[in-house]
Formats: structure tokens, sequence, C-alpha cells
């Protein structure tokens, strides 16, 4: 059954705890293929590390129910920033603070508006690690994702956002990682794709499968 805020692209506080708990599922059943990713190019624990994160992530949004979209985000952006070690977790957890911060006390952000707070989150991201795009990190899924996001208009926007995450991580493969453990690795990180860029898209993939219903 659908809800009434799936219809036109309204995300209000239950669709973002819809969204975070059902990219805690993606991320646990997809925590094997984001290790072995990591063990690629990295040191083999960006699975289990986001794993861990997101289960305080569902735990915490049961125990203390928030009450806008900008709350859902700023407290699943903290138990991140607690629980998962790594780079990723502060970057994550900026990633969500961020963009909860920019929402305010708005109850229901129209796709414009999260775009707008989502590219804030963003760009914290960017500036905390210092990365740029093509630099083969998680921001190669989340630019391509929002830039499809600010270019559509109601439920497709997230649907055409997903598509744009997927083959932003996809297009990371040959490349060489220049940010990261990964970089450490020089030219044996191409072949590759990057793990970070891939869980990126399992979280969009998660937000399309709560707001386009697809
Ligand atoms: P660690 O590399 O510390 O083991 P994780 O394995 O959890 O951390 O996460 C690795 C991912 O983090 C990479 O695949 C990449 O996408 C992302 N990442 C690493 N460094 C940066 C950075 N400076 N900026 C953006 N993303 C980064
Ligand atoms: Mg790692």
């Amino acid at each position: 059954m659908k809800e009434q805020n799936e219809g036109d692209g309204t995300l209000d506080a239950a669709a973002t705890v819809r969204w975070l708990t059902t990219a805690a599922g993606a991320v646990d059943r997809e925590a094997d293929r984001l290790t072995e990713l990591d063990s690629a190019i990295g040191d083999a624990d960006h699975g289990s590390n986001l794993r861990r994160g997101f289960q305080a992530v569902t735990a915490a949004l049961e125990k203390d129910p928030p009450g806008t979209p900008g709350a859902a985000l700023m407290l699943a952006g903290r138990q991140l920033v607690s629980t998962v070690g790594g780079a990723s977790g502060p970057l994550y957890g900026t990633l969500l603070r961020r963009t909860g911060k920019a929402l305010g006390d708005t109850e229901g952000a129209a796709v414009p508006e999260f775009a707008s707070a989502l590219r804030a989150g963003i760009d914290a991201v960017a500036q905390l690690g210092g990365a740029a795009p093509g630099d083969k990190t998680m921001l190669d899924a989340l630019y391509p994702a929002l830039e499809a996001l600010e270019g559509g208009s109601g439920t497709q926007a997230y649907a055409a956002a997903r598509t744009a995450a997927d083959e932003g991580a996809l297009a990371t493969v040959p490349w060489r990682a220049r940010k990261g453990r990964a970089s450490y690795l020089g030219e044996r990180s191409e072949g590759h794709q990057d793990p970070g860029a891939t869980s990126s898209a399992l979280l969009i993939g998660a937000l399309a499968e709560v707001m386009s219903g697809e």
C-alpha cells in the first residue's frame, strides 16, 4: 500500500525513517560484497563497518523516534560517527548530519528542498575528505545522484537518482584512486569498483525504493 507522501516525492519524517531502515537492510544484505570490494583495494572492513553503524542507526530511531526528516538524519549521522570506524564513519556521519541540519525544522521536503539539503551534505563530505569527483570515492556515486535529483521532479527524480548513483559507482572501476586507503595502491587500484561509491549507491537505492515505490 502506498503512503501519501510517496505520491509527490515529499520526504517526511516517516519516509526518512523508512529510508534509513531500508538502507540498513540493504547494507546488511550487501555487507559481504562491500567487504570483498574493500579487500581488493583497502583493508576489508567496509561491509562490517557499515553494518555495525546502520544497526546502531536502526536501534536509535526505534528508541527515540524523530519528528522531522532533519532530526532523523542528524540522529543517524551521530550514530554513524560514533560506531563506524575507518574513513567512512566520519564521512557518512557528516553527510547525514549536514543534510539533516540543512533541512532545518521542515516537516516535509519536496524534491528541490531535499536536493538543496543533500548538496550541503555532499559538499561537506568533499570538504572534510578533500576529495573531488573522479578521485574514486563515495562522491562518484553521490554527485551524479544529486545532479539527477536536481534535474528531476516528483518521485521520478528519486528513481533517476538511483540510476545515476549505480552508474557512478560502476564508472569507478577503471579509475585510479586518488584519495583514501585505496590511493596507496596507485595503479593497482585500477580495475576494482570503489567500496564507498558502492555503499553510497545502496543508500540512494534505498531512498528511491521508499520514495518512488520501485
Ligand atoms: P577505511 O578506508 O578507513 O578502511 P572504509 O573501508 O569504511 O574506511 O571506507 C572506504 C571508502 O571510504 C572508500 O571506498 C571511499 O569511497 C571512501 N573514502 C575514503 N577516503 C575518502 C575521502 N577522502 N573522501 C571521500 N570518500 C573517501
Ligand atoms: Mg576499509
